[in-house]
């Protein structure tokens, strides 16, 4: 641990955030609008650290027409505060594009203007932030016999620098996964590698793709790699049946409402087993209606036709991937018959989806202060603030990784603008109280003493 030196301390901060994707981009604006609001005496100082060399949210998947599954609404800060300058309709109007949008009548954007929103919302407090710093270490300081700094160690380079946090947002999102065994190379892509692999096989006529999975990923690589590639076969290969719809009506969308978050919170844990399991299909291993329909319509076209380059291996799943130097063997099961089908292609790409990141690895020492429960988890507040032992004072706010405590929402924009609100009261009520608290002892001391 750490130890507090006069003259020996780094740059000191209310609070430091890992990460500066959408959530930690709202972060940094709730913090500058309560900032612009209160004045600098009571102003929240804080900064954050990125390992991407820009801002960047999910480049890999920006496909060009690919649709955001989420109302524009649901930016990073209309739901907390409508009258936000950093929201979608400011980012519209200041492109010139409002009336345009508005005459569309659509609720959700193409992921490419949302990227480009979640820019030019990050540009404008980019003074927060230092990108190209990953953030490889957090020491605890210990000091009037507490935890009550984190000493957060970032690397850009060969450089390391420390700043040290009353509080920590840790926001690094997801990673993803792969079926155990299975390694990433130029021939076997995840979905997440898309546009970032796929520039590489121009000019180079590849004759097959297979693509494994069948949510919304994994539909969009398929119709992007058939779109892009006109010579080429794409076998899809999933165990389901056919690809299923997202349920995206209205009843169903109220899961992701700020409430359902308190209902989640303080549900049994079989209610939130069972929440899950009913309401999974509004995000998970589900495509959105119209690609789907996209999909079975050029499936039928190609049929009509005699040049079939769709192809749907369903219920099956790989039982292999072998490379070698001139592609990619992947053996096909079929879960009805346990016939297996060599499929020689140029490319597999994996769409078997994301975890998201374990932030205790990043935590070292610090992570054994912090409670988990039964399963292992860590434990956390409403206030999204992870559970420590008593002695440590600072605060470890989680966003992401909190799906067992708060949701489906967890991982998702729909509830970023008031779950960022909540961690920012949280951090001024804890700190307003710890003041109280030192004031009170002063005053206690003052007392006795005369
Ligand atoms: C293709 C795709 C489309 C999606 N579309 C939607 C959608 O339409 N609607 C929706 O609600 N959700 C969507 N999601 C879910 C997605 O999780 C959220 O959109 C969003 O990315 C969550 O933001 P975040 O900031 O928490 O995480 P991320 O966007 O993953 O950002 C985390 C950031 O932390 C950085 N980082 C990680 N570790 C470190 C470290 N040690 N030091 C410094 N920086 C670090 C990463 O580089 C990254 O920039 C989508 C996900 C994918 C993959």
């Amino acid at each position: 641990m750490s130890q507090v030196l006069p003259g020996d301390t780094p740059v000191i901060h209310d609070l430091v955030g890992i990460g500066f994707g959408p959530s930690n981009v709202a972060m940094a604006v709730a913090l500058r609008e309560h900032n612009a609001r209160v004045g600098r005496q009571e102003a929240v100082t804080s900064h954050f650290f990125e390992r991407q060399p820009r801002f960047g949210w999910h480049r890999g998947m920006l496909i060009d027409d690919a649709t955001m599954q989420v109302s524009y609404l649901k930016d990073l800060v209309t739901l907390r505060n409508p009258s936000s300058e950093f929201s979608f309709l400011c980012y519209l109007q200041s492109k010139g594009r409002l009336i345009d949008f508005v005459n569309h009548k659509n609720f959700f954007p193409l992921r490419v203007e949302f990227h480009e929103y979640f820019e030019w919302a990050a540009s404008k407090v980019d003074d927060m932030v230092s990108y190209g710093h990953e953030v490889v270490s957090v020491e605890p300081v210990l000091s009037e016999g507490g935890v009550t700094h984190f000493d957060v160690t970032a690397r850009c380079g060969s450089e390391e620098v420390v700043h040290r946090a009353r509080n920590l947002v840790i926001g690094t999102g997801l990673r993803p996964r792969l079926p155990e065994g299975v390694t990433r190379s130029n021939r076997i892509w995840h979905t997440s590698d898309l546009l970032t692999r796929v520039g590489e096989l121009e000019g180079t006529d590849p004759s097959r793709f297979v693509v494994v999975g069948a949510g919304q990923s994994a539909a969009e690589n398929v119709a992007h790699l058939h779109r892009r590639f006109p010579g080429a076969e794409i076998c899809a290969v999933f165990s389901r049946y056919g690809y299923s719809p997202a349920d995206d009506s209205g009843f169903a969308n109220r899961i992701f409402d700020p409430d359902a978050v308190d209902d989640y919170f303080s549900a049994p844990d079989d209610v939130k087993r069972r929440l899950m399991e009913y309401h999974g299909n509004t995000n998970y291993s589900v495509v959105d209606i119209d690609l789907i329909d996209d999909l079975y319509r050029e499936a039928y076209r190609e049929k009509v036709l005699g040049t079939e380059r769709l192809r749907f291996l369903n219920v099956s799943r790989p039982t292999a991937v072998e490379e070698g130097p001139e592609g990619v063997r992947v053996t096909v099961r079929s879960l009805l018959t346990g016939e297996e089908t060599p499929l020689d292609a140029d490319v597999v790409v994996f769409a078997t989806g994301y975890h998201p990141a374990d932030p205790l690895p990043l935590l070292g020492e610090v992570a054994r202060l912090c409670r988990r429960d039964e399963e292992g988890r860590v434990r956390v507040g409403r206030d999204y603030r992870v559970m420590t032992d008593p002695g440590v004072r600072g605060g470890i706010y989680l966003q992401g990784g909190t799906e067992h405590t708060h949701g489906i929402t967890s991982s998702l924009l729909s509830n970023t603008a008031i779950r960022v609100g909540e961690i920012l009261d949280s951090v001024l009520e804890r700190e307003a109280k710890a003041t109280d608290d030192e004031t009170g002892a002063l005053a206690d001391g003052i007392g006795s003493a005369r």
